[in-house]
């Protein structure tokens, strides 16, 4: 039972994912050197202070753009199968403003949105981001 898809055309987002994926790959590059550059000693308890929040902080960018990038290679194996732009879990179309958005997501605006409400409760990345970096903020004037 193949269902028809609506507008859209895969390959547009194949470029779009391709994109995405070429700049997770050089930042996920970036925040492996930044984690082993911090693997120095430090010579004071302040300075350790900072660098184990930044450290801290590349490790969480590194986990969540691991994740997404994960994420982008699954939605191109699936332009590649045919599969892209349908929810895995409703077999639905997904909407072309939701893949404009979110081009690699699998699950339909619906059925994403059921998983966040019987899920447990998410807190957006970046706020945690934001937060960690100003206690980092913080230490380093602390130092001057
Ligand atoms: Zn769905």
């Amino acid at each position: 039972m193949a269902k028809q898809r609506r507008g859209g055309s895969p390959s547009r987002f194949e470029k779009i994912l391709s994109g995405k994926r070429a700049e997770l790959q050089k930042r996920i590059e970036q925040q492996r050197a930044q984690i082993a550059g911090a693997e120095r000693d430090p010579d004071d308890e302040a300075a350790q202070a900072v660098w184990t929040v930044e450290r801290e902080l590349a490790m969480a960018n590194l986990d969540r753009d691991t994740r997404t990038l994960a994420e982008v290679e699954a939605a191109l194996r699936s332009i590649e199968m045919g599969s892209y732009g349908v929810c895995v879990r409703c077999a639905e179309p997904i909407s072309d403003v939701r893949l404009h958005a979110l081009p690699w997501t699998r699950f339909c605006l619906e059925c994403a949105s059921g998983n966040a409400r019987s899920g447990p409760r998410q807190v957006h990345p970046e706020v945690v981001n934001s937060s960690v970096l100003q206690v980092a903020l913080q230490a380093r004037h602390r130092l001057k």
